[in-house]
Parts: C-alpha cells; structure tokens; sequence
C-alpha cells in the first residue's frame, strides 16, 4: 500500500522538482499522474485548476504527452517547462522520434536541458495512418533512448511498456525480447492502460525471465468515459471491460463515480499489492477521481 507516502516525501531528500524521476521511484511507492497539453484556453484554465487541486496529495510527478508526430511540441514544451519550475514535483516530457530528424530531437532536448527539464518518456510514436513513409531518423523508441543518454548523465529516461503486448507486435516473445532491451537501456518503464492485473503480474514474469528487473509503473485508467476509453483501447490492444463498463453506464450521479472509484482503486491495491513500484494514473486533466483514489489509498 502507499500509507503514508507523502510524509516520507517530505523527508526524502530525493523530493522536489531537483530529484529525477528515476530517483523518486527507486524511494517509492509513487503516485503520478498524465497531463495532456490543453487546446483552448478554456481547456487550459481547467487544467491550472486541476492542478492546484492535486497540490494536496503530494504528487510523486506529472508527466505531459506529446501529440502525434509533434503536433503539440510546442505546448508541451511549455507545459512541462512551467509545471517543473513552479510545482514541488519532477514533470516529465513525453517525447516522440518517428518522422523526426535526429538534429530537431536534440535541440528540443538541449532545450529542455537548459530549462531543468531531464525527465523524457522516450517513445517511438506511431508512423502515419495512410501507410505513408514516416521519414525522419528513427524507427524504434530504442534510438531514442540512446539519442537522450548520450545528451548526459543529467538525463532519467523512461519508456512505454504494453502488458498486452503492442498492437504492432507480431508475437508475445519478440515483443517482450524488445521490451527488455529498451527497459535495459532506460531507467523505467510506464504501461499503456490495462484492466486486469494479471496481464502487468505476467509482463513482469516475462521480463524478468529475461533478466529485466528495470521498474514498470503500471499506468491505470479510471473508467468514466467508458464509450470513448473504449475506443482507446481498441487503438492500443488493451482489453475493454465490458462488464465493468456496464455497471459504469447503469448508475448515475454520485453512485456512478463510486463505481467508477471503486474499480479504479481496486485495480491500483492489487497492483500495488503485487510489488508495483507505484501507479501512474490516467487523468484526462481532471483532479476529482485522482484526489478520490490518493484518499482510498491513504495518500493525501
Ligand atoms: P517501440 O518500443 O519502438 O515499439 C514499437 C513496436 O516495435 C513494438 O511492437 C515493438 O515490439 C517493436 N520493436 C521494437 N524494437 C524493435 C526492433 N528492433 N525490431 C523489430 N521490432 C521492434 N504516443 C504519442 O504520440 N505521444 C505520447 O505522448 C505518447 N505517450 C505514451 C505514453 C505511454 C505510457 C504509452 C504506453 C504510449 C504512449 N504513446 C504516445 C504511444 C506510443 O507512441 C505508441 O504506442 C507507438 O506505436 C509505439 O511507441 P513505443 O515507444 O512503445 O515503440
């Protein structure tokens, strides 16, 4: 369980926006959360709200995505940039490689370097949807991991891990031989969203069979948008709950959002429970299910 986990912050000398966030997992067990870069400034004012209400539950980190191809690399930039200068908390950059050139990457990340930003989520990014050729320098989230450590040791990486495997994998054990070889040469992982703990329990198995023991955070999605999750699982391989995703559109109100919290904390005891170093929650910029779930899980 993650009892307590904020006082034990507070006297770590690993805390704050100064330690990595390789660091604050390794004196975990850590909270975080996901940020999207908001469209509109609508968009944006709910996201400062959320997160001066997150500000109670002593986030471990944050991390912001990147949109398809760099279409948010601007926003993004500026959102990690701001979140890590001014919060008591690392914030991570999500970055992608496929399509872009390797001189582009590394003026981002000399960017990001002299910011005070050094924690990248290395991803490969998807190629474009029509089949055309990606172009740019890489192919695999690996290069990118290489790209960033040799910017410098000040650099802690981490990289995506799918417990149902990639949509792109053609077979369980290639997808997992790559997988150990990218946690290998980063300094931990973070899942794509799933629903049943066995498939994390049994992805880490596998990866330790092949001697991979790099930090996993399993990355949880509460279910309260049940229609459009569904049509990110099917985007990502994840299995849809279908029976949970029932209960879910059957209540209403308060009683929906139990069930909701419910779920979602049950998922995150069991994996925590099973020796995860900490749950990276999917929030869609929003606090009220994440302040639900920190106080379910005695983190606040
Ligand atoms: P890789 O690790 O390169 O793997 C992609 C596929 O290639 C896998 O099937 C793998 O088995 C295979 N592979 C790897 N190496 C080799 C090799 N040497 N030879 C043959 N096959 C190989 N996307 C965004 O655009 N922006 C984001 O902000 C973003 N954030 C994400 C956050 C998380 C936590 C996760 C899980 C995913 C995120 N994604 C994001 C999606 C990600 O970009 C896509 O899943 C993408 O298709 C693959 O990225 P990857 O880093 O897993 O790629």
């Amino acid at each position: 369980m993650i009892d307590g986990p904020t006082d034990e912050r507070a006297d770590d000398p690993t805390a704050g926006s100064s330690a990595s966030i390789a660091d604050v997992i390794a004196a975990g067990p850590t909270l975080s959360v996901e940020f999207f870069p908001p469209k509109t400034d609508e968009g944006a004012e709910q996201l400062d709200r959320t997160v001066d209400e997150l500000d109670p539950v002593g986030l471990s980190f944050v991390s912001v995505t990147y949109g398809a191809g760099g279409s948010t690399r601007d926003r993004t930039r500026d959102l990690v940039v701001r979140l890590n200068a001014e919060r008591n908390y690392p914030a991570m950059a999500h970055l992608t490689c496929v399509g872009s050139s390797r001189s582009e990457l590394e003026a981002l990340l000399d960017d990001y370097d002299a910011s005070g930003v050094h924690d990248i989520l290395a991803l490969a990014g998807d190629p474009p949807a029509d089949g055309s050729p990606a172009g740019g320098d890489f192919t695999y989230a690996l290069e990118l991991v290489e790209l960033v450590r040799a910017r410098g040791p000040q650099f802690s990486i981490g990289v995506a891990a799918h417990p149902e495997l990639h949509p792109r994998s053609t077979d369980r054990s290639s997808d997992r031989d790559h997988l150990a070889e990218k946690l290998r040469a980063a300094d931990f992982g973070v899942t794509q969203f799933f629903f049943d703990p066995a498939d994390y329990g049994r992805m880490v198995a596998e990866l330790a069979d092949r001697d991979c023991t790099t930090p996993v955070l399993p990355g949880v999605m509460p279910l309260s948008n049940p229609s459009g999750i569904a049509r990110m699982a099917e985007m990502s391989g994840a299995t849809f709950p279908t029976d949970l995703a029932a209960r879910v559109e059957a209540a209403e109100g308060a009683e929906r959002d139990r069930v909701v919290v419910d779920a979602t904390v049950g998922l995150c005891r069991a994996l925590l429970d099973s020796g995860a170093p900490g749950i990276h929650l999917y929030c869609l910029n929003r606090s009220p299910i994440v302040l639900a779930v920190a106080d379910a899980l005695g983190v606040r």
